[in-house]
């Protein structure tokens, strides 16, 4: 960690992890901004004698919880920061967030993005009303694009998820779960680069530090899993997995979420791409909901018996943008290498 650079990264506006009261600020400045999701009961078989719900952030603007922290991120810009845009090189939902939340705010937003991301993630991108910007062959490429428009325009940069006014927004969800269910003893929350689990886990345990936070992860992509164990950031191998969502390493630069993830987390486990899919179809079959497999993990967790539900627990089902062929396959039964079929 760098203390410099934090304090000069753009849009950074305090080089402290959020607390308890950023959370609740972020959630005064987000009401009416982003819905107020529903808490509804589920009925998991494995189960049955327990009180579990499922948090629905597939019902979010944008189809995912990622519009919390990039609305909040936004939201607190100074009005400089926000007549030069931000910029962002995620094609996913966070990419998805950007774009929303800065049409709403009037704001000029640019995702950067390589040569080889899908015309289809192109489009949604652009539906939304980002400027795309396509250069090079990589992720890293795009990267480099982006620190250019930062450096020559001034524009702001808005990260996935390690920043404060990111996780604040992420941790939103954390407050109004507790609103709902005083009691809530266990939360599962699907967990890459950590805002989300490390938000939520800062307003749960702040409200009571009883409430168990578990974080739960892709075996594909095990990067906070493995982080975690060694004690430090580390980087590891990426393949490709239902749960896309969930993929990208924490940087070994990281600021917040990995000591925030490693404090507060009770405890990280990891599904396979089989266990992704049964949560998949469970949601559809048993609960109507279409979910992508980053927000299955929960549901594939407690049918594999991998968390024993204790008290009252809540899913966090965090997005339903999945390719709805692929959706199809899964729920076919068409065998937890789709994904590998899907992408070739
Ligand atoms: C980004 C994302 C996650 C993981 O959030 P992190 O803050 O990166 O841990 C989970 N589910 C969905 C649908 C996401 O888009």
């Amino acid at each position: 960690m760098n203390r410099t650079q934090a304090i000069s990264s753009p849009g950074a506006k305090h080089e402290h992890a959020p607390s308890l009261a950023d959370v609740k600020a972020a959630q005064a400045r987000l009401a009416g901004c982003v819905v107020r999701t529903p808490l509804v009961e589920s009925d998991i078989p494995v189960a049955n004698d327990r009180q579990l719900f499922h948090k629905l952030e597939l019902c979010q603007n944008t189809g995912a919880f990622k519009l919390r922290g990039a609305t909040n991120a936004i939201l607190n810009l100074s009005q400089e920061r926000r007549a030069r845009g931000v910029i962002t090189v995620s094609t996913g939902n966070h990419g998805r967030a950007v774009s929303y939340a800065a049409r709403k705010e009037g704001l000029r937003a640019v995702v950067c993005m390589s040569r080889l991301v899908p015309d289809n993630k192109v489009e949604a991108i652009r539906a939304l009303g980002a400027d795309v910007r396509i250069h090079g062959d990589s992720q890293d490429d795009a990267a480099e694009m982006a620190e250019g428009l930062v450096r020559d325009e001034g524009m702001t940069l808005i990260p996935p998820f390690d920043h404060p006014d990111v996780m604040a927004g992420q941790g939103t969800i954390g407050l109004e779960i507790i609103e709902d269910l005083p009691d809530v003893e266990t939360i599962l929350v699907p967990l890459s680069g950590g805002g989300l689990a490390g938000g939520i886990a800062i307003a749960a345990k702040a409200e009571n530090p009883d409430i168990r936070v578990i974080g739960i992860s892709t075996k594909q992509c095990p990067a906070m899993y493995e982080s975690v164990k060694a004690g430090r950031p580390v980087n590891v191998p990426e393949h490709e997995s239902l749960a896309d969502s969930l993929g990208g390493g924490i940087g070994l630069d990281n600021r917040y979420t990995f000591a925030l993830c490693r404090e507060l987390l009770d405890e990280t486990l990891l599904l396979s791409e089989t266990e992704i899919a049964a949560g998949i179809v469970h949601a559809f079959e048993a609960e109507g909901e279409v979910i992508e497999g980053a927000a299955a993990v929960g549901i594939g967790a407690l049918l594999a018996g991998k968390v024993r539900p204790a008290g009252s627990t809540v899913v966090l089902l965090t997005g339903c943008n999945i390719d709805p062929e692929l959706h199809r396959r899964v729920v076919a039964g068409e065998g937890p290498d789709v994904a590998e079929r899907a992408a070739g």
